[in-house]
């Protein structure tokens, strides 16, 4: 692991950042500037294409004009707290927000595609017993430019400006950081439609992957207006199990959450859901558990990503044996279903899902509490 120096960015001065406004939104910023609507283009060209950051170089404005958007704009970075190298290539930035606090965002390298997997919140209201993250008691929503400012940063570092069509270092987002997207939906909406813009950062939404937890009143509203992948936690496949493994189960349960995946917009063979299965020893992970997800798919053009678990200090689960995974696989393959067991990547500077921000350390009896306390805010009852 490579703890890569950095450098420390000025704090700020009162001079608003353009950076997570929409086409739309940037007009009107410009306009009530006395800019035309032409302006508002360049100007997103040169922050979403070129990356930069400076109104100087902006050459095809006026230099008067770059002066006077310095003076009132900055198009700030958030600070980089730390920003660390894996062995295997995986690298994680700890990235400090304007009110301190942090939230982290991982790249993932692979043969044919560089991932970016970004949070969505600074920690989770909910509380899947196995997500480290899920034991943090702050939370707050990401603002549209807080989520953005993860993909700018990186390619910041990456040196990915502008990106080239192909061969990019950083092809793919994933929003499966910390968070559930579907609870912040207006902010990670205007996010992933900045991020979809032809000319700027120009990924694809077929290159883009939304995962929930099942928040299923939003959906289909994320299928039909953003048109990205969806993954679903599913993690068991009974009510009773995963009431306990998956707490939001309680509010919308199994039924619900099948349905509106079959009628998730835009599904066919070639755009399939993808259900993220934590594979817990002893828990989850019986031949009986496969057969019965098989079931329960039935008829949704599906893939299932089996994970393995990731421990964390004191996590009341043990990770299923390679044997166990392998049969549970198996199952599931013969099935008609892609399964690919995902590969833990950059473990040794805590990369890897469900770890994230997970420095800090709290007695037992703390965790209960915050979990007892979130989940009755989730139910309007007492947690169990
Ligand atoms: N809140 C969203 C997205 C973030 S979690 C969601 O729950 O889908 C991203 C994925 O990591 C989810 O499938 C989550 O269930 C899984 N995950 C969380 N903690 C994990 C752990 N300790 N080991 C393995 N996977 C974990
Ligand atoms: Fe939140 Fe997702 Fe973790 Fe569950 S798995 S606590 S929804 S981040």
């Amino acid at each position: 692991m490579t703890d890569i120096p950095v450098a420390a960015t000025p704090g700020g001065d009162g001079r608003r950042s353009l950076v997570g406004l929409d086409r739309d939104a940037l007009k009107a910023e410009l306009s009530g500037f006395g800019l035309e609507p032409f302006r508002a283009r360049q100007l997103w060209h040169w922050i979403y294409h070129r990356g930069a950051t400076d109104f100087s170089v902006m050459t095809t404005l006026a230099k008067p004009v770059r002066q006077r958007l310095a003076e009132a704009y900055v198009i700030r970075r958030p600070m980089i707290a730390r920003d660390l190298q894996s062995v295997d290539g995986t690298r994680k930035w700890l990235l400090r927000m304007a009110d301190g606090q942090e939230i982290e965002s991982v790249h993932i390298p692979e043969d044919d595609r560089g991932t970016l997997c970004v949070s969505s919140q600074v920690g989770c209201t909910l509380t899947c017993r196995f997500c480290h993250t899920g034991t943090q008691r702050l939370v707050r929503n990401l603002s549209a430019a807080e989520i953005l400012d993860q993909l700018l940063t990186a390619r910041d570092a990456l040196g990915e400006w502008p990106a080239p069509p192909d061969g990019r270092l950083i092809s793919n987002l994933v929003l499966m950081g910390m968070g559930e997207p579907l609870f912040n939906y207006d902010a990670v909406a205007t996010a992933v439609k900045i991020i979809m813009d032809g000319d700027g950062l120009a990924i694809s939404k077929r290159r883009i992957t939304l995962s929930t937890s099942g928040v299923v009143p939003m959906m289909q509203r994320c299928g039909a207006e953003l048109g990205v992948n969806l993954a679903v936690s599913l993690h068991a496949v009974t009510d009773e199990l995963r009431d306990r493994l998956v707490p939001i189960n309680r509010k919308y349960p199994l039924a619900e959450l099948i349905a509106a995946c079959r009628s998730y917009p835009g599904l066919n063979n070639a755009r399939r859901i993808t259900f993220e299965y934590v594979m817990l020893k002893g828990v989850n992970d019986s031949p009986a558990d496969a057969r019965a997800l098989v079931r329960l798919l039935r008829g949704i053009p599906a893939k299932i990503n089996l994970i393995p678990f990731n421990p964390w200090p004191d996590a009341p689960f043990d990770c299923s044996s390679p044997a166990t995974v392998q049969t549970f696989g198996d199952i599931v393959n013969a099935a008609g279903y892609a399964s690919p067991v995902r590969q833990p990547r950059g473990q040794d500077i805590m990369a890897a899902c469900g770890q994230l921000k997970s420095s800090s350390q709290r007695s037992r009896a703390v965790v209960a509490e915050i979990l007892a306390e979130k989940d009755a805010a989730l139910t309007g009852q007492p947690g169990k």
